[in-house]
């Protein structure tokens, strides 16, 4: 069997060096490592995902450009993988509802992720939020994803779409849902604050300084590294002595993700060495790697309408793979959907 991996993000703007080797380089790899295999791959913006919470309007649209732009840059290929928005493929939505009366309320009181993210106010979050896993039982349902990347945080959301899947089969006597395998991704990249150690790199951190913007240019990518924060001491060449010394593990940590080595043949190469030595090593490599993703970003943002084209030509193939599937649900539920 070609596999076939559906993937969702949300969609954020103003992305950064811990977006890229956090999330978006990952999917570039994956990409490339099911094309290699025969599949493909359907990589969608979350964007119904997004308005479980309150979500500025023109924000969310702009920032699923911002995503998507990010992703092709940084070589999400449409022509490899099929990118689009969630919310142009209506299926999403509609297998959604006709999962819900699949899915049980029971289930969904064991989902460990809305008693975090509802946090004290449970009574006051959204239907949505409660129900967003089912959502995604369907995001991935629809396509007949074989396989589904998951962080430990999401593998209990997986396990329930397979519950929901073998319901609604066992319930309506169809075969018309594939049970998707988990895929755990290797160990994402944890890129710190420029200017704390201690503290994740972040849209929302108030300081510029303290992050790496995907459209940052040269002068302004070596200017915040030689200003980041360090210790006096020289970089050692056993990884261990980096533990207790957050700054300096994360440059090293950044310059590893980036050369794709791991941290022990980085500090071979640079023990003994002072951070007046490895900063500018390290500008160079991230200003050589953020190069040609930011001249093809700020290509696409002078050409939204490329990157609206290339979405609903990425929708449009989403969408046909995905309608049999919805056809198939409605049909088996008894449901008369031919007057459409
Ligand atoms: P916010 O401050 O609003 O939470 P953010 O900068 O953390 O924003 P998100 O939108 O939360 O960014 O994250 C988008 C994706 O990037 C997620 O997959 C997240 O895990 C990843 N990511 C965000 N920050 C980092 C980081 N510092 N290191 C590695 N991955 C990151
Ligand atoms: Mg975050």
């Amino acid at each position: 069997m070609t596999k076939r991996v559906v993937s969702g993000i949300q969609p954020t703007g103003n992305l950064h060096l811990g977006n890229y080797l956090g999330a978006i380089r990952n999917w570039v790899r994956l990409q490339d490592e099911v094309a290699q295999g025969g599949g493909e791959c359907f990589f969608f913006l979350a964007d119904l995902h997004a308005i479980t919470v309150y979500n500025e309007p023109a924000a969310l649209r702009a920032n699923v450009r911002s995503m998507a732009a990010a992703l092709i840059a940084s070589g999400v290929d449409p022509d490899k993988s099929v990118l689009f928005n969630q919310a142009a493929v209506s299926a999403h939505a509609e297998l959604a509802w006709l999962l819900n009366c699949t899915a049980r309320i029971g289930w969904l009181n064991r989902m460990t992720q809305f008693k975090e993210k509802s946090g004290k106010d449970r009574e006051g979050a959204s239907i949505g939020l409660f129900a967003y896993p089912v959502l995604q039982a369907a995001d991935v349902l629809i396509y007949k994803a074989t396989h589904v990347p998951v962080g430990d945080d999401q593998k209990q959301h997986l396990e329930l779409a397979r519950d929901i899947a073998t319901k609604f089969n066992t319930d309506f006597e169809t075969d018309l849902f594939v049970l998707p395998e988990p895929m755990i991704p290797p160990a994402a990249a944890r890129i710190m604050s420029l200017r704390d150690g201690g503290s994740k790199m972040s849209k929302s951190d108030p300081s510029d300084m303290s992050r790496i913007n995907l459209t940052d240019d040269p002068d302004a990518i070596t200017a915040k590294l030689r200003k980041a924060r360090t210790d006096p001491e020289p970089l050692p060449d056993d990884p261990a002595e980096l533990a207790a010394r957050p700054e300096a593990r994360n440059l090293v940590g950044i310059y590893a993700a980036l050369a794709d080595l791991p941290v022990a043949d980085v500090l071979a190469r640079f023990a003994g060495q002072g951070f007046g030595a490895f900063k500018p090593a390290l500008a160079e490599i991230v200003v050589e790697t953020l190069r040609p993703i930011s001249a093809r970003l700020s290509e696409l943002e002078t050409d939204p309408a490329e990157l609206d084209r290339l979405l609903a030509a990425g929708a449009a193939k989403a969408r046909i793979a995905a309608e049999p599937v919805v056809a198939g649900a409605y049909d088996a539920l008894g449901l008369n959907r031919e007057t459409r």
